[in-house]
C-alpha cells in the first residue's frame, strides 16, 4: 500500500499504533513497526525523561523499523515537564512524534529542531489547522467514537475526517472506531491517508496487558464504554464498570478532582492492566470495542486488515462502478 502517510513515514501499510498511557511499551511499538505499521512509544508511562529516552533506545534494539514516540499534553494529578520530555525525545534520535491533548506550540520547536516529523492528534477542524500552521507533518482526527480523550464537541469521525480533508493541506490520519480492513478503506475513501488504531492493538497477543483486559473487549460491546470528566472540561472515554458508574454519579453532584482523584487515578488505571480486575480501577477503551472478536497476533491483525481493505477497494468496490 502506498499513500502519503507510507511515504512520509517510510512505513510499508498506513496503520498507526497511537499513544495508549501504560500500554504503548517498547515491545508493542517494536511488535507494530516489525509488521509494517508504525509503532508508538508512550512517553509518559515512563515516570521521568531519562526513563523515557531509555525507553526509546530500547525499542530500537527490537526493531531496525521506523517508529513514534507519543507525549500526549492533558491535566495530570501530578505536574508533568513536557519540555523536558520533549528535549529528552528530541536527544533520542527518534524522527516521528505524535503529540495529543493540547496545543503543542511550546514543543514543536524542539522537536522541529531536531528533525523529527510531528503528527498532532486533533478533536476537531480547527485544531487540525492549527497543527498546520505550527509546522506538523500530519494530522490524526480522532473522531467521537474514539477512546480517551474524544474533546468537547462530540462529532463523529464520519463528519470530522471530510471536514478536515477539506481544509487542510497535511496529510490526515483517520483515528476513533478502527479496527478492521473495513475502516481502513472507509477511512481513505473518507480522505485519509491511513488509520491510527489504539483499542484494537490492546486486544493482541503482544500488549502487556492481563488476559482479563483482552477477553473483556472480546466480550464487550460498542454500548461498553463511558464518558467520565464532562463536567471537568476533561472528556474522556473509558471502558464503563464499577469505578466509571460512580465518578458519574460524583459527577452529577459536581465532584472536584481531588474527590475523584482516589478513584480515577493512573496509578490505579495501571494495576488493572496488571491484575486483570477490570472493576478496580479507570482503564480506556473506544466503541471499537464492540468490533474486536479475536485476540490476534499483532502480524495477523496487521496483515488481516490491509488483505481486507485490499479485497474491498480491488474487488467490492471496483464491482460497484462496472
Ligand atoms: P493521572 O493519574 O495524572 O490522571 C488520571 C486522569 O485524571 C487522567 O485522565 C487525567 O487527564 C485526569 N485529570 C488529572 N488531573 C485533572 C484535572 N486537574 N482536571 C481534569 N482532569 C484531570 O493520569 P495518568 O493515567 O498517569 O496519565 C498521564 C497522562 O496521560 C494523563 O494526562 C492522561 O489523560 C494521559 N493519557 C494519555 C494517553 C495516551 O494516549 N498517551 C492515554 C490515556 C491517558
Amino acid at each position: 500500500m502506498k499513500t502519503k502517510i507510507t511515504e512520509l513515514f517510510d512505513i510499508e501499510y498506513p496503520i498507526i499504533q497511537g499513544g495508549m498511557q501504560w500500554v504503548g511499551t517498547p515491545e508493542l511499538a517494536a511488535a507494530v513497526s516489525n509488521a509494517g505499521g508504525l509503532g508508538m512509544v508512550t512517553a509518559l508511562i515512563s515516570p521521568t525523561p531519562e526513563e523515557a529516552y531509555k525507553e526509546i533506545m530500547r525499542t530500537r534494539e527490537l526493531t531496525d523499523k521506523p517508529f513514534g514516540v507519543n507525549l500526549t499534553i492533558l491535566p495530570t494529578l501530578k505536574p508533568v515537564p513536557y519540555e523536558e520530555y520533549a528535549e529528552k525525545i528530541a536527544l533520542s534520535g527518534v524522527k516521528i512524534v505524535e503529540t495529543a491533548g493540547s496545543n503543542p506550540d511550546n514543543l514543536v520547536p524542539i522537536f522541529k529542531k531536531a528533525g523529527i516529523k510531528i503528527i498532532h492528534k486533533c478533536t476537531s477542524v480547527r485544531h487540525a489547522l492549527h497543527a498546520q500552521k505550527a509546522g506538523c507533518s500530519a494530522a490524526s482526527i480522532d473522531g467521537f467514537e474514539c477512546a480517551g480523550h474524544p474533546g468537547e464537541e462530540d462529532i463523529p469521525g464520519m463528519i470530522l475526517i471530510p471536514k478536515t480533508k477539506d481544509q487542510i493541506e497535511i496529510p490526515i490520519i483517520a483515528s476513533g472506531g478502527f479496527a478492521d480492513g473495513r475502516g481502513l478503506a472507509a477511512a481513505l475513501s473518507l480522505g485519509a491517508e491511513g488509520i491510527n488504531m489504539g483499542t484494537r492493538f490492546l486486544a493482541t497477543k503482544e500488549a502487556p496487558v492481563h488476559e482479563n483486559i483482552k477477553k473483556a473487549l472480546v466480550n464487550a460491546d460498542e454500548k461498553q464504554t463511558q464518558l467520565i470528566f464532562r463536567t471537568l472540561g476533561n472528556t474522556a472515554r473509558i471502558y464503563k464498570n464499577k469505578i466509571s458508574e460512580q465518578v458519574v454519579e460524583m459527577e452529577k453532584r459536581k465532584a472536584s478532582i481531588d474527590e475523584l482523584a482516589p478513584l480515577v487515578s493512573g496509578q490505579r488505571g495501571k494495576k488493572v492492566f496488571e491484575t486483570g480486575d477490570i472493576d478496580y480501577g479507570v482503564w480506556t477503551a473506544g466503541m471499537v470495542a464492540g468490533l474486536i472478536n479475536d485476540i490476534p497476533s499483532v502480524k495477523e491483525l496487521i496483515t488481516g486488515i490491509v488483505k481486507q481493505a485490499e479485497d474491498i477497494i480491488k474487488n467490492r468496490l471496483q464491482k460497484i462502478i462496472s
